[in-house]
């Protein structure tokens, strides 16, 4: 099963594919996630990353097209893939493309989350997240423990793009280099939208129903 969840900072994309990958057993492949590992590692890689990411902004093409093709190459993505925030520019999916056409992998399909903005600006104040890529929100979706989190028992913190200012400049990135493959992949047929603003279990119900489809 070849999927990538796409939607807007703060839509949801991480929380549900943390479960789906559980569920389906196919890896949750989060540049978010891997771009901050590479930033909490001091990698020369992250050390360049950090300064897109602090300011809101997207990293650049090249850097996320290596990255990308070097984890879908990896052995656990025989059997299908989870993508979380890729792609997210028009050349990236174009990279994409030629990837997975390299390695016999096209996607199923497109997951669109759909949420207004001024939920995801809730969202996204609201997070908390933790360095095993769980995250969690103060009202939403509060830990078992204040604070701490209940896969791995690590600390929570609050990431540094998820105060105000940044989370406003995100939005924008968002709707002007991210937004436009809505219609990208309406036009190929792979897009299926999805209505993100139910309780994190019914979103995960739908997006299964989805999914099966392609089991
Ligand atoms: P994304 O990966 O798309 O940026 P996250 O999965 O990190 O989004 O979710 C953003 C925030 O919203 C987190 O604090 C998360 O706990 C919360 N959240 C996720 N899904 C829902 C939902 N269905 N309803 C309310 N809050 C949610
Ligand atoms: P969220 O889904 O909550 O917006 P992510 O964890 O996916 O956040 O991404 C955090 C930051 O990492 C982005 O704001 C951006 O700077 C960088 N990033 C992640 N994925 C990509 C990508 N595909 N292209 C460019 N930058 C990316
Ligand atoms: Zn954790």
């Amino acid at each position: 099963m070849n999927i990538a969840l796409f939607g807007p900072p703060g839509a949801g994309k991480g929380t549900q594919a943390k479960e789906l990958s559980k569920h389906y057993n196919i890896p949750h492949i989060s540049t978010g996630d891997i771009l901050r590992a590479n930033v909490r590692d001091g990698t020369e890689l992250g050390v360049k990353a950090k300064e897109y990411m602090d300011k809101g902004e997207l990293v650049p093409d090249a850097v996320l097209i290596g990255l990308i093709r070097n984890r879908l190459t990896e052995a656990d993505c025989k059997n299908g893939y989870l993508l979380d925030g890729y792609p997210r520019t028009i050349p990236q999916a174009d990279a994409l493309a030629d990837i997975l056409k390299e390695i016999s992998k096209p996607l199923d399909a497109v997951i669109n989350i759909e949420v207004s903005d001024e939920e995801l600006v809730k969202r996204l104040s609201g997070r908390r997240s933790c360095a095993c890529g769980e995250s969690y929100h103060l009202m939403f979706n509060p830990p078992e423990k204040e604070g701490v989190c209940n896969a791995c028992g690590a600390a929570l913190y609050q990431r540094d793009d998820d105060k105000e200012e940044v989370i406003r400049q995100r939005l924008t990135v968002y709707n002007k280099k991210t937004k436009p493959l809505i219609d990208y992949y309406g036009n190929s047929g792979l897009l299926v939208n999805v209505d993100g603003t139910g309780s994190v279990d019914s979103v995960f119900v739908v997006v299964c129903r989805i999914m099966d489809q392609y089991k």
